[in-house]
């Protein structure tokens, strides 16, 4: 595991003067490095090492914290880690079969954001960006 991220994640939670937790830890390595999962997903992967209950009050923990973040399919979402440890970037959300799909290195987008706040005297903190439709293969399938 990237030292860098770690050595983040456990300052983060002293900060704010959470405890470091074998759950909280295992948690967070199942998100590192990982495309936006399930709650299921996290659950299962978990198994044998953190319960149910405690994926979903870590994941929640993280979320206030900024450790992580939700990403809506729907009324649905999967979780990943936040921009403090990925790049930023934006996804394509597929409503059909739940894919989350990265778009990086839109210089476009963030140049866009920046100019609509502009013209509004607004100092941007972050933003939230998505796109959501059907991907190829579930356009394929359906041929809508
Ligand atoms: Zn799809
Ligand atoms: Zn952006």
């Amino acid at each position: 595991m990237s030292q860098d991220k770690l050595q983040k994640f456990k300052q983060i939670l002293s900060d704010n003067k959470q405890s470091l937790t074998k759950a909280r830890l295992k948690t967070f390595e199942l998100l590192l490095g990982s495309e936006p999962q399930s709650m299921n997903q996290l659950i299962s992967r978990a198994s044998g090492d953190v319960d149910r209950v405690s994926i979903y009050r870590n994941i929640e923990l993280f979320e206030s914290l900024g450790i992580a973040r939700k990403v809506y399919i729907g009324w649905k979402y999967k979780v990943e880690l936040s921009d403090i440890f990925t790049d930023h970037h934006h996804h394509l959300v597929c409503l059909s079969c739940g894919s989350v799909t990265d778009i990086e290195d839109e210089q476009h987008i963030e140049d866009f954001i920046t100019s609509v706040a502009g013209k509004h005297d607004f100092a941007v903190k972050g933003h939230l960006f998505e796109i959501e439709g059907y991907c190829q293969l579930c356009t394929r399938s359906k041929a809508m």
